[in-house]
C-alpha cells in the first residue's frame, strides 16, 4: 500500500466492492439455478465504475481537501508562496508528498529554533558581560564621589587625586561604549568597508608615531621592518586597518615587558601581504589561543594585570579582518612573546 495515489486507492477499493457484489449476485443466481454471465459482467462493471467514482469523490471531499489545506499551510509557512500547489493533483502520491513536506518543514524549524536559542544565549551572555564590565568603573566613581562629598573635597591631599581617578574610570566607560558601538555595527553588518588602495607602510608609521608616548612609558621600542624596501600597496579600509594596528600594538605594549620591543614586519604572499605584529612580552598559553578573539575573553594573566582594556580589542580586530575577507593568526609562547599576523589583499600597482 506504499506510495498510493488517491486514484489508486479508489481503484483498489472499488475492485474489492465490485468483486464482493458480483460474488453475492453469483451466489444468488447459483442458488436460483439461473446463472447469467452477461448480468454478472454488467453487475461487476457497473459496481466497479460507481464505487470508483464514489470513493474518488469521498477521498477528494474528506481527505484530499483537508490534506491540501495542511499542505498549503505548511507550504505557505515554508516558502511564503504557493506556486508548487499547481503540481499537487489527484494523480500524484499526495500522502508521500505531504509527509516529505512535513519532514522538510520540521527540519527547517529545528534549525531555526537552534539559531534562535543560540542568539538568545549570546544576547544573555553579552548583556551579562557588558553589565559586569560597567560595574567596576561605576562603583569606583561612586566610591571617589562619596569620599569627596563626605569631606574629602576639602582635603588637599586627596581631592584632585580622587577627581583624576574618577575621570579615569569615566574614560574607561567611554572606551567600553565606543568599542561596543563598533562591535555591534560590525556584527550587524551595517559598517561597510571603504576599500581603497593604501600604502600600508605609511599607515603603520602613522599608528606607531601616535603610540610613541604610550610605548615610552614602558620603555618599549616599536620598529617597522620593511624588508620589501618599497611602498606596499594593499586594498583596505584605512580607518579600520589603522584601528586593527592600534589594538594589536596597544596590546603589545600592555602585555609587553618593561624595556621590551614590538616589531612590525611585512611579507609578500603572492596575492596578499602578510603583516606581523610581534612582541617579546608575557606571551599567551596555548589553551587560550582558540578563544582569544571572542568578546570579553581574557587570559588569567591579562585579567590579573587589569590592563584597563575593554576586552573587546581582539574581537574588533577579527571582525575587521574578516570583513576584508582575510584571516588573522596567533603564534605565542609564554614568557617569550606573541606574534599576531594578518593578511590584506594586494592592490594593483
Ligand atoms: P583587553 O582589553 O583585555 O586587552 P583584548 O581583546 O585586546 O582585550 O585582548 C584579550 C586578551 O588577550 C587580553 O586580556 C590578554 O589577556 C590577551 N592578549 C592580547 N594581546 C596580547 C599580547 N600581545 N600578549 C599577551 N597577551 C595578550
Amino acid at each position: 500500500m506504499k506510495n498510493l495515489t488517491p486514484k489508486g486507492i479508489a481503484l483498489r477499493l472499488s475492485l474489492i466492492v465490485a468483486f464482493a457484489v458480483t460474488i453475492l449476485v453469483f451466489l444468488s443466481e447459483y442458488f436460483s439455478e439461473s446463472i447469467h454471465f452477461l448480468s454478472l459482467f454488467l453487475v461487476f462493471s457497473s459496481s466497479l465504475i460507481i464505487s470508483y467514482f464514489g470513493f474518488l469523490i469521498a477521498i477528494e471531499e474528506f481527505i484530499y481537501k483537508k490534506i491540501k489545506l495542511i499542505y498549503r499551510t505548511i507550504h505557505n509557512l515554508k516558502l511564503k508562496k504557493d506556486d508548487a500547489l499547481a503540481e499537487f493533483s489527484l494523480g500524484k502520491d499526495i500522502i508521500s508528498q505531504v509527509s516529505d513536506e512535513v519532514i522538510d518543514w520540521d527540519k527547517k524549524n529545528q534549525l531555526e529554533i537552534e539559531r534562535l536559542k543560540d542568539m538568545e544565549s549570546y544576547r544573555r551572555e553579552f548583556v551579562g558581560n557588558v553589565s559586569h564590565e560597567l560595574k567596576t568603573p561605576i562603583f569606583n566613581i561612586q566610591g571617589y564621589l562619596l569620599t569627596l562629598l563626605e569631606g574629602g573635597l576639602y582635603d588637599e591631599k586627596i581631592n584632585v587625586d580622587y577627581l583624576e581617578r574618577a575621570n579615569k574610570s569615566v574614560d574607561r566607560m567611554i572606551a567600553l561604549i565606543e568599542d561596543l558601538d563598533i562591535i555591534s555595527k560590525l556584527e550587524s553588518g551595517i559598517l561597510e568597508m571603504n576599500l581603497k588602495k593604501i600604502n600600508i607602510i605609511d599607515l603603520t608609521k602613522e599608528v606607531v608615531s601616535s603610540l610613541e608616548l604610550k610605548a615610552q612609558e614602558k620603555k618599549i621600542n616599536i620598529t617597522i621592518q620593511n624588508t620589501l624596501n618599497k611602498p606596499v600597496w594593499v586594498l583596505a579600509d584605512a580607518e579600520k586597518i589603522s584601528q586593527v594596528l592600534v589594538n594589536l600594538m596597544v596590546n603589545s605594549i600592555k602585555y609587553g615587558k618593561e624595556g621590551g620591543e614590538t616589531k612590525i614586519k611585512f611579507y609578500d604572499m603572492d596575492e596578499n601581504i602578510l603583516i606581523e605584529v610581534a612582541d617579546n612580552g608575557q606571551g599567551i598559553e596555548e589553551k587560550h589561543h582558540k578563544r582569544l578573539f571572542e568578546r570579553f575573553y581574557r587570559t588569567d594573566r591579562g585579567r590579573a594585570r587589569d590592563s584597563g582594556g575593554t576586552g573587546l580589542g581582539l574581537a574588533i580586530v577579527k571582525h575587521i579582518i574578516e570583513a576584508h575577507h582575510q584571516t588573522i593568526n596567533l603564534r605565542s609562547t609564554v614568557d617569550v612573546g606573541s606574534t599576531f599576523s594578518f593578511t590584506l589583499k594586494k592592490a594593483k600597482q
